[in-house]
């Protein structure tokens, strides 16, 4: 019976382009996955989420990505990365290490789901200041922000928490914050209350 088949729900997006963009032939692919009465949900972290079944998800994966989707799992894992939408140009607003960065983040487990911003000039059209960690290319360097909360009556903006990184320093950064967060963060525990329990310098000391 199709209804007795175990489904497990995965995050999808069209990878980091100009724009979160997706072609015919990948709703086309999606598509096929969902029966008529079954929705898809859009978050708001260019993502989408849909149900597939569990003991076909290694080939319905490997179908998606040979159309271009990325797959992400969902649930207490650092999400894929927000992004502006590279308006002055791939190169000038840094896509290859938006990229990297997110090739070297996106799924790896965490207390909370983390979510990490990227934005491609100042202007800030990813919203880096509103995430957990947000980057923002200023002409060829990165500057690295921790602490925003951009939900709750007690939103707030993060703050800086180092500037000028070359690309090597903002990957290698971001990883380590993540890491000590998986380490000392406590289960189910946000990003947020952890960087207020542990303090800004505390953090710095240990990246
Ligand atoms: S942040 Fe800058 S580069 Fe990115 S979409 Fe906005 S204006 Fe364009």
């Amino acid at each position: 019976m199709e209804n007795d088949v175990k489904k497990i729900k995965i995050a999808i997006n069209g990878g980091i382009g100009f724009g979160s963009k997706l072609n015919s032939k990948q709703l086309v692919t999606i598509s096929k996955y969902m029966n008529e009465d079954e929705e898809i949900e859009l978050t708001t972290f260019q993502q989408l989420y849909i149900e597939i079944p569990e003991d076909k998800k290694g080939e319905i994966i490997e179908e998606f990505q040979s159309v271009g989707l990325a797959c992400y799992p969902v649930g207490n894992f650092v999400k894929s990365l927000r992004t502006c939408n590279f308006c002055k140009g791939e190169e000038e607003e840094g896509m290859p290490v938006a990229k990297e960065l997110n090739r070297r983040i996106a799924g790896k487990a965490v207390p909370f789901t983390l979510k990490v911003a990227y934005t491609g000039c100042p202007i800030g059209c990813g919203e880096p200041m509103l995430n957990d960690i947000g980057v923002m290319k200023i002409k060829d360097h990165y500057n690295l922000y921790v602490g925003g909360k951009a939900k709750g009556k007690d939103a707030e903006v993060g703050s800086l928490l180092m500037e000028n990184l070359t690309p090597e320093e903002l990957y290698e950064t971001v990883e380590k914050i993540i890491a000590v967060y998986s380490q000392m963060g406590k289960k189910r525990e946000t990003f947020y209350k952890f960087l207020k329990r542990i303090g800004r310098e505390e953090l710095i000391s240990l990246i």
